[in-house]
């Protein structure tokens, strides 16, 4: 028994919540398509009395279950959308995928772990009739398509007082860090097809301004503050024969700040690289803007908040088969990873909270936290040492102990909801903090209006 009593439906309903991890791992889906796995998380939203909005925001796969009435209104953010090239047998010791999609960054566990606290906020609510509003947000790709940046855009957060989220992780904490901006941006050269033997002077070629912006950019990196990232990947060369000038060729451009001021900046000089490619080579240059996230601000209260829910209820521990499983794995394929460790696989309890720092990923929670107060806990779910977007998360995520770290944090996640509908001073402060942080501007999607959502 908890004493918070509403949060023993997440045991009682775990065979459910462990099934429903396990399918979505069983049927791994990219971003955008996501399919199967929304629609077993929207028929688990129905079967447990939510109210369900499907495609919302124009996206299929994006939904929303609420329940109950009035303010405050908490939104609690599920993702559930898998990684190209990361499919694994459950309990691997090795890599043994066959290159299809898995789920590497376990949200397998993030979406059913979400759907654990807005369970648990639910019964509070039945009980607590008017105390307030609880809507489960089910966002689809995450992975690239940064679906909540775009909804967020459009306003389907407006309203929310507060926002709280996980993501699957190593270790047990609240997260206290800012992340990246970014915007992703694909450039099209088109130029002339040729023989490149016979009539050389006749081609212009397409890869050779992609070549070209490369190197400009390159140079560029002399010319940005320090916490600048840009990376590229040539998505198209143009064909596979030496022996034509290639008419057409595309690069994919992924731009990173701390701030989504400098990444827009950024984003104009390499465009003005590109027009300069283009001119060298005598070819067109054209680009899309395919999509951009905020840079997080985590809600310095709600962050304090959910870590104390994290030190006040108390953490499953591992059976012995599954530890022996964690060290195995661990001697077997992560020797030498940070912080690996094969006699004590798991960190298992809530790491002290520590200052906020600047992280050097992104992510689309970013765009909620510019909306409302906004915070997320990171899940202790993984071995020490496993790192994101690899096998070895895919591997360990049908574990009793990936299932039963993901049904806890989903008890602190509801523990934290249900506290900012009985202490009012509390969401006062984190909303206070809030309009603090976002200036008198307000929330500027880096998004432009004409922009729409799209896989990779
Ligand atoms: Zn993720």
């Amino acid at each position: 028994m908890n004493k918070y009593d509403y949060l023993d439906i997440i045991d009682e309903k775990s065979a459910m919540l462990d099934g429903l991890a396990d399918y979505i791992w069983d049927n791994p889906e990219l971003n955008f398509r996501e399919y199967k796995s929304s629609a077993a998380l929207i028929k688990a939203l129905r079967d447990e009395g939510f109210e369900v909005e499907t495609g919302i925001d124009g996206m299929e796969t994006a939904f929303s279950g609420s329940y109950g009435s009035g303010r405050p209104v908490i939104g609690i953010l599920g993702e559930f959308d898998a990684l190209a090239g990361l499919n694994q047998e459950a309990g691997a010791l090795t890599q043994k995928g066959d290159g299809t999609p898995g789920h590497g960054c376990g949200h397998n566990l993030l979406g059913v772990g979400s759907l654990a606290a807005a369970m648990a906020v639910k019964k509070y609510l039945e009980s607590h009739p008017g105390a307030g509003t609880v809507i489960y947000y089910g966002c689809p790709a995450e992975e690239g398509g940064s679906a909540k940046a775009f909804m967020a855009r459009d306003g389907v957060f407006d309203g929310l007082d507060a926002a709280l989220t996980w993501h699957p992780a190593n270790q047990l904490s609240a997260q206290n860090s800012r992340n990246l901006a970014n915007c992703k941006v694909l450039f099209k050269f088109d130029g002339i097809a040729s023989h490149a033997a016979l009539t050389p002077q006749l081609g212009r070629s397409a890869l050779d301004a992609v070549e070209l912006m490369n190197v400009g950019a390159n140079y560029l990196r002399e010319h940005v503050k320090s916490d600048v990232r840009f990376h590229y990947a040539v998505t198209d060369p143009g064909g596979a024969a030496p022996g034509v000038v290639q008419a057409h060729a595309e690069v994919l451009y992924l731009i990173r700040a701390p701030k989504v001021e400098t990444v827009m900046d950024v984003y104009r000089r390499i465009c003005n690289i590109a027009k300069g490619a283009a001119l060298m080579t005598e070819t067109t240059e054209s680009h899309v803007f395919l999509k951009a996230v905020s840079s997080m601000m985590p809600n310095q209260v709600l962050v304090k908040a959910l870590q104390d829910s994290l030190e006040e209820l108390p953490v499953p521990q591992p059976s012995e088969e599954d530890l022996a499983y964690y060290r195995e794995l661990t001697r077997t394929s992560m020797m030498g990873l940070t912080d690996a460790d094969p006699e004590n696989p798991l960190f298992i309890t809530a790491k002290p909270l520590e200052s906020l720092t600047q992280r050097f990923g992104s992510t689309d929670v970013a765009d909620v936290s510019r909306v409302c107060p906004t915070a997320q806990i990171t899940g202790g779910n993984y071995a020490k040492g496993t790192p994101g977007h690899t096998w070895l998360r895919t591997a360990q995520g049908k574990t009793d102990y990936a299932h039963s770290s993901t049904r806890y944090v989903g008890k602190a996640l509801a523990r934290t909801a249900v506290r900012l509908m009985e202490e009012p001073e509390l969401l006062a402060a984190a909303q206070a903090e809030y309009r603090e942080s976002i200036g008198p501007d307000g929330f500027v999607s880096p998004i432009p209006a004409d922009v729409k959502p799209s896989a990779d």
